[in-house]
């Protein structure tokens, strides 16, 4: 996608401090960090978000998952607990029309749900 901010940073025109990239995902850290371990985990290709996931593509989230599950113990949030979470939607609190999972850690975090 031309314009979208995400798929910039995929083709290295915006720079980010990636953290994992491999031919089908990249992690990168997030710009406003709500924690102190807070990593972007998304598709290379451009879905808009979760309701972009069909068939044809779920081996793809479950390769995210494992890369979720990498990053979390090579930052060492693993052993304490983390959260991943990805918004779908203005209402859902999306801003950036990229699927993107947020993982999120490195202190006690607060339940919303
Ligand atoms: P959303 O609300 O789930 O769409 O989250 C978008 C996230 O992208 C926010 O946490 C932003 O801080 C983050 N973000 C926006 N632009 C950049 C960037 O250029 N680099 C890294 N993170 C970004």
């Amino acid at each position: 996608m031309e314009d979208c901010i995400f798929c910039k940073i995929v083709r290295k025109e915006i720079p980010s401090q990636v953290v994992y990239e491999d031919d089908r995902v990249l992690a990168f850290k997030d710009i406003n960090p709500l924690a102190p371990v807070h990593i972007l985990i998304i598709p290379k290709e451009h879905l808009t978000n979760v309701l972009d996931i069909h068939e044809d593509n779920v081996d793809l989230i479950g390769h995210i998952h494992l890369v979720a599950n990498k990053i979390a113990r090579d930052t060492g949030i693993a052993e304490k607990g983390f959260r991943i979470v990805t918004n779908c939607n203005k209402e859902g609190g999306q801003i950036i029309f990229h699927l993107h999972y947020h993982l999120i850690g490195g202190e006690e975090l607060r339940n919303f749900a």
